[in-house]
């Protein structure tokens, strides 16, 4: 199995929202906001390559939004998912296996693109199997309107019609190496996938850890549904990853691309900052 980095790109989001009841004065020394109160965030993918397999886990916020929606949002950055993907000599088609943590649009947004003359859609990659699961499928498909903006139906709704799409049942492992762990605090059934490899367990933290500003238990994001599930669910699994040596892999920190993790008198903190390649 071979790991890779995928970056697609920077998006600029409230470091308040970021960080639900947390006064800036402690988040803006790790998150540092810009002069209209908005910090940088990364749209990090993973790609895993097995022996037969080539999966993409999430893939940034794509590029069909209009203007009006991304104003709000200030990409920037010269990462691209085709450049990223290009670097380690793959392509579009290439990818067999779409895995989607959650459906919000900054995780699942280039999973479909405009067709050629921008009259519908279609499917970005188009020999791959979407993955998602049938609860979390259901929450983004009636959303509620606290995360409705956050569920954009075009993001969602061709991936069923296009026939490409399949649910993963329970959590637990999906495909040897890969362990899918349910998350229900950011937003219903989030998977996070933890990967063996190289003797270590890599997790990629998608929305339940977003950057390692986020280690303090209470430092849980706005945005997040179940504010005290997240705080339970990331105490047990930091409390998991230190006991077992875990790397975590972070999506949306604009710095720290891994780290493993340490246990101090404070709780579970990031210790050794990395990057895959160094594994
Ligand atoms: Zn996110």
């Amino acid at each position: 199995m071979q790991l890779y980095s995928i970056e697609t790109g920077y998006f600029k989001l409230d470091g308040g929202a970021m960080f639900g009841v947390v006064p800036k004065s402690l988040w803006n020394r790790t998150n540092p906001a810009d002069e209209n109160n908005l910090c940088t965030w990364a749209m990090r993918c993973l790609l895993i390559q097995t022996e037969d397999r080539l999966i993409l886990v999430d893939n940034g916020i794509g590029d069909k939004q209009d203007d009006k929606f991304l104003r709000h949002y200030y990409l920037h950055g010269e990462d691209t998912l085709e450049k990223s993907l290009a670097k380690h000599g793959f392509g579009k088609d290439d990818i067999t296996d779409v895995f989607l943590t959650h459906l919000h649009f900054d995780h699942c947004g280039g999973s479909v693109v405009w067709n050629r003359d921008r009259t519908g859609y279609e499917m970005n990659f188009k020999n791959a199997t979407y993955w998602s699961n049938e609860r979390h499928w259901q929450w983004a498909t009636v959303p509620n309107r606290r995360e409705q903006a956050s569920f954009l139906k075009e993001n969602i709704l061709p991936i069923q019609e296009s026939g490409q799409l399949k649910f993963i049942g329970d959590e637990g492992n999906w495909i040897p190496g890969i362990d899918i762990l349910f998350a229900n605090g950011h937003t219903d059934a989030q998977m996070i996938p933890k990967i063996q490899y190289k003797n270590k367990t890599i997790v990629f933290m998608a929305d339940l850890l977003p950057s390692v500003g986020h280690f303090p238990l209470p430092f849980v994001m706005g945005y997040d549904t179940r504010p005290l599930l997240t705080l339970d669910e990331k105490g047990k699994f930091l409390n998991e990853a230190a006991a077992n040596d875990y790397i975590l892999m972070f999506q949306h920190d604009s710095v720290n691309e891994c780290c493993s993790v340490v246990n101090t008198d404070k709780g579970v903190r990031a210790d050794r900052v990395l990057k895959l390649s160094d594994l």
